[in-house]
């Protein structure tokens, strides 16, 4: 891959970090330059050594090859507009959660086809430059969003550099991938959200709930540390398909409701049995930390 390229990141957080990270140490590209509203994250972005130098928005398009939109879903449409308005012949993307809005607000831009959608599963609860991590994208999905309306050359580099940094490239459209976001990855945050909502309501003592908190208890509530000024916007704009979700959602909890307050042991057994098959379709199998022969010799003391 040609590394003699410069590229800008819009949003030095978690995800433009990471990705220029992925840029400068693995790709060795020559220049990554950052560009963020916020003065604090931009400092600490060079400090940090994720980009090479905080420039304006006019001079990073400018001078860019590259530029990726990492900010939250509800600047993504107006600040896309505002670069492409800038743009030349470079290249565009953006990696925001939801995408028809973005799209549908770039549609008629004379520029449209410079701007390729695309949006990398993968993240963590944690934001803002401090939470950029190199290894953060290797061996993971990225979606291309439209890919239809994207001129070629565009679609071609954009798909080089995310295999370059080790990700695996699907297609979708944009009302599916809203759709099925809504239906895996944002109903899960609203679920950690209201554990989380649930267990501080019920247990007033902090003490009970470290005393409870357990493996299964943490990694469920893992990502209600995700920080409001990205979901906020997510669930807004996504707003139909999120109420869809929550819909079913509700009815899974009234359904085990009924279960227990009916001592009705055969619908419960039903409602894990059918979630268990959760397992099998991401394909996760039991850990086999314990041997045969270490499970005997447990069991006879
Ligand atoms: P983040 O860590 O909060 O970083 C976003 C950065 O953009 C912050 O420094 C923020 O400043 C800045 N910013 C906000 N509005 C801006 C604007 N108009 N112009 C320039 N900078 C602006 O967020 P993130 O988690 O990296 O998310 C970035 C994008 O990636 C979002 O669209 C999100 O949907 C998408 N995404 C996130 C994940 C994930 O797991 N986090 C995964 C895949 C995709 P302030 O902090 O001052 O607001």
């Amino acid at each position: 891959m040609n590394t003699n390229l410069t590229v800008a990141i819009v949003g030095v957080g978690l995800i433009g970090g990471s990705l220029a990270l992925e840029f400068k140490h693995r790709l060795g590209i020559k220049k990554v330059y950052g560009i963020d509203k916020d003065p604090q994250n931009l400092r600490k972005a060079l400090e940090l050594g994720l980009v090479d130098e905080a420039v304006s928005l006019d001079r990073g398009v400018r001078d860019s090859d590259l530029i990726v939109l990492s900010v939250p879903v509800d600047a993504l449409p107006q600040l896309a507009l505002e670069v492409l308005d800038m743009v030349d012949n470079q290249v565009v993307i953006d990696v925001g959660s939801t995408k028809v809005t973005l799209i549908k607000a770039i549609k008629n831009h004379p520029r449209r086809k410079r701007f390729v959608a695309t949006h990398p599963m993968a993240g963590t609860e944690y934001s803002g430059p401090k939470a950029a991590m190199i290894g953060l994208f290797t061996g993971k999905k990225v979606l291309v969003v439209d890919a239809q309306d994207t001129d070629r050359d565009a679609l071609s580099f954009v798909k080089e550099i995310y295999r370059a940094i080790g990700m695996n490239i699907s297609y979708i459209d944009s009302d599916s991938h809203d759709l099925h976001a809504a239906y895996v990855s944002h109903i899960s945050h609203i679920s950690s959200f209201v554990l989380a909502l649930t267990v501080l309501d019920k247990e007033q003592d902090e003490n009970n709930i470290l005393d409870m908190a357990g493996g299964g208890f943490r990694s469920t509530v893992r990502l209600a540390n995700s920080a409001a000024s990205m979901w906020t916007p997510i669930f807004l704009q996504n707003r139909d398909n999120m109420l869809d979700v929550l819909d079913a959602y509700i009815d899974n909890m009234l359904a085990f409701r009924q279960a227990i307050a009916s001592g009705n042991k055969k619908d419960l057994n039903i409602l894990i049995h059918r979630a268990n098959m959760i397992y099998e379709i991401l394909n996760i199998t039991q850990p086999n930390i314990l041997t045969t022969k270490t499970l005997s010799h447990e069991w006879k003391e």
